[in-house]
């Protein structure tokens, strides 16, 4: 029998129960029966940490059987134990935060900090879940009807797919899979070969929080592989994922044969709109954090800097002095930039300034990668960035700062509003009339007044457009894994 692998760390874990490579499948963890793996790296020098099992497809839809085998009891519990359950998975990621956030600073590179707010933005999902599970409440409908009474009944909808990226390894996995459990449903899910064992190590805890064996799957290995026999079998009822907008539609295509419930958080784009009333030293702080929190690589990362021609050179030299003076450095030393996940989105980086430079935009900062190694890129500026550079259309994930004047509120509402994307748009003001006018005529699923950071367990996150489908986080996000029966009863 094979055994797991080790992992090679260069900086202590705690419990090192948590670094596992196996798959997680049906309550154990399983090798590919091929004996294949993949080689998992650390963003920072490119050293090997370590290789996790490279699942078949066969094996793949193994987990959808035990999923469907777990479902009925796990479906079936009293809310209350389902609760008691989560809640334990919640104390244990509290209590091995450092741990789970060292793991993720070794396959991520993101800055420690970062990881580790992650890793408590992670928890909180798991935290609320747990008490939203207690309440899978309907409003009820008076009958319509002479000599019938009607009910609602709220049901989890069965085996759910979750799909998650490499940015957020265990707060994307916890938003989804703590809503899917609390609902009711059992779940399969695949982390991005970049960053699995951030999803491993909680699916160890998973294990020791107690959910019950096949409740809650991890398989490992080249995406298409193992989820394409979850797009195709009817058995799955949702396929929930996190990833960018092309591999979004591609899953969307290959669902549709079996009418799955479809969440999608997928691509942004997003504006930041600095208005000459704003108080400028604040919007510059905000936009910093806009644009460079986890190294430019989040989909709620401002893309486009849209700034009044008004105050348009002094945002322009405060927000260049200040990008200058990000720290770049290994996650583990806390820098405030880290590297990038791989060669491709470094050369993005590489692409989207040339592209800019070529049609008339300034370089104000940056624009190279960092000698710190080749994953490194340099903190950017680039100033009077034409409309038609590809960096205005196309998400650049990565610490690129693109900035543009503009002359009037309806042409930046329309510059805004002209993407295919609509995730989150960011807007500077202080004039309340503005704000609200703003508020309503921006076409994003969310909009932040005068500050960064808008997300948490109790709201409803997602995007319009071409940003996705649905909602995740407060209540909405636990009913996207149920469905509604109606009941109709003739006392007659
Ligand atoms: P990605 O390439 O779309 O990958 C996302 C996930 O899909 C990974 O688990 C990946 O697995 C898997 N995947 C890739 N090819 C697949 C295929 N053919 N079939 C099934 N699954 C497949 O995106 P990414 O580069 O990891 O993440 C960056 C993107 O995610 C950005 O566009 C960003 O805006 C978006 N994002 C959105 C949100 C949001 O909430 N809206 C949050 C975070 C990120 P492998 O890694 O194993 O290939």
């Amino acid at each position: 029998m094979m055994s797991e692998t080790a992992i090679s760390m260069r900086v202590d874990i705690a419990d090192k129960r948590l670094l596992r490579t196996f798959s997680y499948i049906d309550g154990k963890w399983c090798a590919a029966e091929s004996g294949e793996t993949i080689a998992v790296s650390d963003p920072a020098n490119g050293s090997r940490l370590g290789d996790i099992a490279s699942m078949s497809a066969a094996e793949s839809a193994g987990a959808i059987d035990a999923a469907q085998l777990a479902f009925p009891a796990w479906a079936g519990l009293l809310p209350q134990k389902r609760a008691a359950i989560l809640r334990c998975w919640f104390d244990l990621i509290q209590h091995h935060a450092e741990d789970l956030a060292r793991i993720m600073v070794l396959e991520q590179g993101k800055p420690l900090s970062e990881a580790r707010g992650e890793i408590e933005y992670a928890a909180s999902f798991v935290e609320y879940y747990a008490e939203e599970s207690k309440r899978p409440n309907i409003e009820g409908v008076t009958s319509h009807l002479p000599d019938a009474e009607v009910e609602l009944w709220r049901e989890p909808l069965g085996v759910v797919a979750l799909i998650t990226p490499w940015n957020f390894p265990c707060a994307m996995l916890t938003r989804k899979a703590a809503a899917a459990l609390a609902a009711g449903c059992t779940v399969v899910s695949h982390p991005s070969s970049e960053t699995p064992l951030s999803a491993l190590a909680l699916a160890e805890l998973a294990e020791r929080a107690g959910v019950p064996a096949g409740v809650f799957n991890v398989v490992t290995g080249h995406a298409s592989v193992i989820v394409k026999p979850w797009t195709k079998d009817a058995r799955v009822r949702a396929l929930s994922f996190t990833g960018s907008t092309e591999i979004g539609r591609l899953l969307y295509r290959q669902s549709a044969d079996t009418v799955k419930r479809l969440i999608m958080e997928l691509g942004g784009h997003a504006p930041v709109i600095v208005f000459k009333d704003a108080d400028l030293d604040r919007a510059v702080e905000e936009t910093i954090k806009a644009k460079f929190a986890t190294s430019g690589q989040d989909c709620l990362g401002a893309n486009r800097i849209f700034v009044d021609r008004a105050v348009y050179d002094a945002f322009c030299a405060k927000f260049t002095k200040m990008a200058q003076s990000l720290s770049i450095g290994f996650g583990m030393d806390d820098p405030d930039i880290g590297p990038l996940m791989n060669e491709k989105a470094v050369r993005k980086q590489e692409e989207h300034v040339a592209d800019a430079l070529t049609k008339g935009a300034r370089l104000a900062c940056g624009g190279k990668r960092h000698a710190l190694g080749p994953l490194f890129y340099e903190p950017t500026v680039l100033v009077d960035v034409s409309a038609d550079a590809a960096i205005m259309h196309e998400e650049t994930f990565g610490p690129v700062a693109p900035i543009t004047p503009f002359d009037s509120e309806e042409e930046v509402i329309e510059r805004a509003n002209a993407t295919e994307y609509g995730l989150v748009a960011y807007l500077h003001s202080q004039d309340p009339r503005r704000i609200f006018r703003l508020s309503r005529a921006l076409q994003f699923g969310m909009v932040a007044v005068n500050r960064t950071k808008v997300t948490g367990a109790p709201i409803p996150f997602g995007g319009t457009k071409q940003s996705g489908l649905g909602r995740e986080g407060a209540r909405l996000g636990m009913e996207e894994f149920t469905e509604i029966k109606y009941v109709c009863r003739d006392w007659a």
